[in-house]
Formats: C-alpha cells, sequence, structure tokens
C-alpha cells in the first residue's frame, strides 16, 4: 500500500476471481463460463466488422444493443441498460442506489462481489444468513428498510426462488428498491422482468457470459423503471460514457437475435446437469437443486477442500468457497458432456483411494 491511497480503502478486500489459467489445458469447470462458443452469428458480426472504424469511439447510447433487448423482452428501450459485464451494472446499482440512514441487504452466502461493492461505495450493508439447508427465506427480505438485492438463482447454491416469491417480496417492499441478480436465470429459473411493468421498485440484472457464451465480451444490462434505468445513466455517464466498445456491441446484438443458437446450447448444459447430479448422487454427494449451469455439491467421504485439491491436481479446476456454511461443498460448473463424464471417472479414482478425509 502506498502512503497516497485513501483512508477509507485501506482495509478494503478486493473481489477474489476464480482462477483463470492462460494457455494451459485444463478442463476448466470453476467461473461458469459456458462450454460453448458464441452463436457463429456472433462470430461473423464481429468478423464482418469494420475494424478501421475502431478509430471513432463506440455509440454511448449502445442504442442497437439497447433497441435488440428491449425488443427481446418487450419493454421499452428506456427501460433498458447495458453496462461493462453486469459486474458493472451491479456496481452502478450499489453507487446510485444507497442511503446512509438505510442499508443494503442481500442473502450473506451469494455473489461474492456484494459485499465488496458495498464497501467500496460505503454502503451500510448486511448479509441476512440463509436457512440451514443453505436456501434464501424469502421472508426474511419483506418489509424491510433498504436496498435488496438478491441474485435469483443465487450463487454459489444455483437454487432459485419462484416467480411468486420473488414478487411478494417485490410487493411489500414498494418503498425500497429490490435488485434480483439473474446471471443464471436462463438455465431454469423464471426472470421477474415482466414485473417491471407492475413494480416501479424493481431493477432486474442480467448478463450474456453465462447462457449467451460471452464472458470474454464483458456485456451485462438492466431492465427497470425509465426512472430508474436513468439513475443507472447518470452514473454511467459521470463515469465512463463508453463504457462498451463496438466490437462488443455487435458480439451482442447479434447474440440475443439468435434465439435458436441459444435455445440449443442452454438445453444442452440443462440436459447434462441433470444427468451429471444423478451420477454424483449415485457416488454418494448430496447435490443441492440447480437451477443454473453449475451444480453446488459435497461428498460424504472426502472434505471439500481435498476434494477441489485433487481434482486441480489432476489438472481439472472447480471452485472451493473456504467459508462458514459451505466450506464441504464445491462449485462444479457445468462443462461439455465430455468432460463431466471425465470428472465422474476422475472423482471415482480419487474416491477409491480409500479413506482420505
Ligand atoms: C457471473 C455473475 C455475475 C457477473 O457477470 P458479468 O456479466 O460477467 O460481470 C453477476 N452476478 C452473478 C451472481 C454471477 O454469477
Amino acid at each position: 500500500m502506498s502512503r497516497f491511497l485513501k483512508k477509507q480503502y485501506e482495509n478494503l478486500e478486493p473481489y477474489t476471481p476464480g482462477e483463470q489459467p492462460q494457455n494451459i489445458k485444463l478442463i476448466k469447470l470453476n467461473t461458469n463460463e459456458n462450454p460453448y462458443p458464441p452463436s457463429p452469428k456472433v462470430i461473423q458480426a464481429i468478423e464482418g466488422a469494420n475494424l478501421e472504424d475502431l478509430r471513432r469511439y463506440p455509440d454511448p447510447g449502445v442504442v442497437n444493443l439497447v433497441q435488440a433487448i428491449a425488443g427481446y423482452y418487450q419493454v421499452d428501450t428506456d427501460q433498458v441498460m447495458v453496462g461493462n459485464g453486469s459486474d458493472e451494472v451491479l456496481a452502478f446499482a450499489f453507487m446510485a442506489f444507497q442511503n446512509p440512514e438505510k442499508k443494503i441487504y442481500f442473502p450473506q452466502i451469494s455473489y461474492g462481489f456484494y459485499p465488496v461493492y458495498g464497501d467500496v461505495f460505503g454502503a451500510n450493508w448486511e448479509g441476512i444468513p440463509l436457512t440451514e439447508d443453505l436456501r434464501i427465506n424469502p421472508e426474511d427480505y419483506k418489509n424491510l428498510e433498504g436496498t435488496i438485492v438478491i441474485a435469483n438463482p443465487n450463487a454459489p447454491t444455483g437454487i432459485a426462488l419462484t416467480l411468486d416469491e420473488i414478487e411478494a417480496i417485490v410487493a411489500s417492499n414498494r418503498e425500497n428498491l429490490v435488485v434480483i441478480d439473474e446471471a443464471y436465470v436462463d438455465f431454469g429459473g423464471e426472470t421477474a422482468i415482466y414485473l417491471t411493468q407492475k413494480y416501479d421498485n424493481l431493477l432486474v440484472i442480467q448478463t450474456f457470459s453465462k447462457s449467451r457464451s460471452l464472458a470474454g465480451s464483458r456485456i451485462g444490462f438492466a431492465v427497470g423503471s425509465s426512472e430508474i434505468i436513468s439513475d443507472l445513466n447518470k452514473i454511467k455517464f459521470s463515469f465512463n460514457p463508453y463504457n462498451i466498445n463496438k466490437l462488443t456491441i455487435l458480439a451482442a446484438t447479434a447474440a440475443i437475435k439468435d434465439k435458436k443458437y441459444f435455445r440449443q446450447t442452454r438445453d444442452k448444459i440443462m440436459k447434462t446437469r441433470e444427468n451429471f447430479g444423478k451420477e454424483l448422487t449415485n457416488l454418494g454427494f448430496t447435490v443441492l437443486p440447480s437451477s443454473a449451469n453449475f451444480v453446488f455439491c459435497k461428498s460424504n467421504q472426502i472434505s471439500g477442500l481435498k476434494y477441489f485439491t485433487e481434482l486441480g491436481e489432476r489438472n481439472i479446476i472447480v471452485r472451493h468457497f473456504n467459508k462458514k456454511h459451505i466450506r464441504d461443498y464445491v462449485r462444479i460448473t457445468i462443462g461439455r458432456e465430455e468432460e463431466m463424464v471425465k470428472l465422474l471417472e476422475v472423482t471415482k479414482a480419487i474416491l477409491n483411494e480409500g479413506d482420505i478425509r
């Protein structure tokens, strides 16, 4: 730390991203990326780009993409804003929607970025514990005083609340903003986007990183009332008006238009998840019911850390959180069918090494 750092940041604990080893051949199931490439239409769009045009700034209003997303969800264009990954949209939301007298509430076990954004933007925040079986109890989020952020499906459990449960939370908090982070919703959850037409205290955030195979392009978006969206744009234009680069705009616009490819790849991932979950259960694992492109599971034989380490030694990387309540578990991204078969083989070998707890 230099002597120039602002006092407020002295003890700031940054977010720890999953490992991103470059140029090494391994089975990478640690950061919930899509195992399939982006739609061929995306690749065509980028290949067809006029690269000389990169000398110019991109469209700060990101109009083409905003229109494509608004059209897809049948909302007005002034109800949509896009960010450099949904992480940026979440950051803008944490910056914009806080009040020193009130808190920002989110589940104690959820996306690791929420407490970091709370800290970096100086918010007063509180993590609400999950139930014993690692679920969000909707009752805990009713009639609060402050902004509420819920990942649905939750991470890293993969468990989803129903749309009715989300609506009940939103309806009981008309004076609070409720932010629903739907990074994984396409893999089996129900989106709350349509509820934004009925409730002006709801903001839904999604990403192209998971279900649209564009983690490397950095693109996320928010849907809400035009007033909330205009607040987010106020922050964006005070921070980085050109937050989406030209190639990303082309990629994301092509991706959202290719519904067929989206459905095909999503369906494959969901099918692989069901098969993989069954196989893991047969091997004595507890597998939480997942509505996401990953499973959160624990072995009845070896610890989470041991399983994680043993897999790593065999060039398979998954995610382990050394954190109270969940350290017995590992989170495994759903990859291609053949990657999951390999992982199961390796798991059997690890378990057969005998009592290695
Ligand atoms: C992956 C993820 C994000 C961030 O996605 P980007 O769009 O890549 O920034 C946000 N929320 C949750 C819960 C995630 O898992």
